[in-house]
């Protein structure tokens, strides 16, 4: 018996373009996932299904590190007198330091479950753990690379992967503290790293990037000559870089170099549109104007920053240069696309003493208008094809459930508001589609219930031998 073609056709009473909401919507797309085409005010032809529900784009989550999903919740008591982002990382460290292959993979695999169960249809990993727990190399160099694409091809979300370069433990070369051990790794190596893994993301169709840390991490020799490699390799691959996310690095990269952190990236580094500066927090209004210009994405995290007590983006300055912006669930002491749309909203609105503070003048619904900011600035940091629902892009959607108590009875603009503003923690996703191919139905995905017993052990393991 010959399996029937898979489906390639769907149509939307009410679905999310790049230009706003539009009614009757016929969504097409070839075997490949790529959409072919998008016809609002259509009529719905004979034999094609129509969405039950709203239909919005999926969000790219533009930051992750997997591995700290095991360890969310568990920081949330006093260390210190003042407890800050440096004592969160020194926990975060012991949990680094114990963790397998095996548990990375369990780890991950739930995480990209819960990231596609909550909105998200592709995740930039932005991946630091290299090596063994004492700091040498595997036996095969990209054991914890593959881990992370494994985990991804099962749940089935789109990827680019961001190896991390990690040399040194602040400005001016200060050597690797213990702690670091397992991220460190020369410009060589990670060349060769690249180099292993380019083909292996290209058959499974993720992206390849890389991540240089941070300036407190990467010398600029390693910086220049890291950038020079990656060139050789893909002359557009995305560059993500953590940046003045802390109060206390921007006045330790004053102190070395007489210039703030962006300052500085701007003066010594090519940044243009290929470029992903994640946190950027604390930028001078100089910073601002020059980075906007650049045409880097800025990678906020709205639930991270608030956890770790980073500061706060200021949006109205950024949105007036002309900046672009997307969202990463980083730490993941969130996982949910619509809570974290709403957190950067509220803080804006507490910062400002305003209302709707990411509206604009051509969209004036704060979800509908933030959604298709974070898809877009998403799409490019991600260097993939998965900018929204428009021919060339990649058929990744969600569609809203419009039976949820927060969403009956109202239209697209209103049920996506509702799904951000007021759900109540109680998701309204309904079904996810990445590349053409429904990963989640009824708000769960097929593993759902193996993939997190795997991790809830992994968890439990790695607690265990932090305990030693
Ligand atoms: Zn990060």
């Amino acid at each position: 018996m010959v399996d029937p073609a898979p489906l390639r056709c769907l149509w939307a009473a009410d679905a999310l373009l790049p230009a706003g909401w539009a009614r009757d919507v016929l969504l097409t797309w070839n075997p490949y996932g790529q959409l072919t085409a998008v016809t609002p005010d259509s009529v719905r032809p004979e034999g094609v299904p129509e969405v039950d529900g709203p239909v919005m784009p999926g969000l790219p989550n533009l930051h992750s590190h997997a591995f700290q999903r095991a360890f969310a919740g568990l920081t949330e008591f006093r260390s210190e007198q003042a407890d800050s982002f440096w004592s969160w990382r020194a926990q975060m460290y012991r949990f680094a330091r114990h963790i397998t292959p095996g548990q990375l993979e369990a780890i991950a695999t739930w995480l990209y479950i819960e990231m596609l169960e909550a909105g998200y249809t592709s995740v930039c990993e932005f991946h630091y753990v290299h090596l063994d727990p004492e700091g040498r190399p595997y036996a095969d160099d990209a054991t914890l690379s593959l881990c992370l694409l494994r985990a991804a091809k099962t749940a089935g979300i789109g990827l680019t992967l961001l190896p991390v370069l990690y040399q040194t433990a602040g400005f001016g070369g200060t050597p690797p503290a213990d702690g670091q051990r397992r991220f460190i790794r020369s410009t060589d190596a990670m060349l060769r790293l690249l180099e292993r893994l380019k083909p292996l993301c290209d058959a499974q169709g993720a992206r390849l990037g890389l991540a240089p840390h941070s300036l407190r991490a990467v010398p600029p020799e390693s910086l220049r000559e890291a950038l020079a490699g990656l060139q050789a390799l893909d002359a557009t691959a995305p560059v993500h870089i953590h940046i003045a996310e802390q109060t206390a690095e921007v006045d330790a990269c004053l102190a070395w170099s007489g210039q703030r952190p962006v300052e500085w990236l701007l003066n010594h580094a090519p940044v243009d549109a290929g470029w992903c500066l994640v946190h950027a927090t604390h930028l001078s209004a100089q910073e601002i104007t020059r980075t906007a210009a650049s045409g880097a994405v800025a990678g906020l995290c709205p639930s991270t920053e608030a956890n770790l007590g980073d500061g706060l983006f200021d949006m109205p300055a950024w949105l007036s240069a002309g900046g672009r912006w997307g969202l990463g669930s980083d730490s993941h002491a969130t996982v949910n696309a619509a809570e974290e749309l709403m957190l950067l909203e509220y803080s804006q609105r507490l910062q400002t003493r305003q209302r709707n503070v990411l509206a604009t003048a051509q969209q004036p619904d704060t979800a509908t208008a933030m959604t298709l900011a974070a898809v877009a600035g998403g799409a490019q940091a991600s260097g993939r094809p998965v900018g929204g629902l428009a021919v060339g892009q990649q058929a990744d959607f969600v569609t809203l459930d419009p039976r949820h108590l927060a969403l009956d009875g109202l239209d697209g603009p209103d049920a996506l508001s509702a799904h951000v503003f007021a759900s109540h923690r109680t998701s309204a996703v309904q079904a996810v589609w990445v590349c053409g191919q429904q990963r989640i139905s009824a708000g769960r995905h097929g593993l759902h219930g193996s993939a997190a017993q795997a991790f809830v052990a992994a968890r439990r393991q790695i607690l265990n031998q932090t305990a030693d």
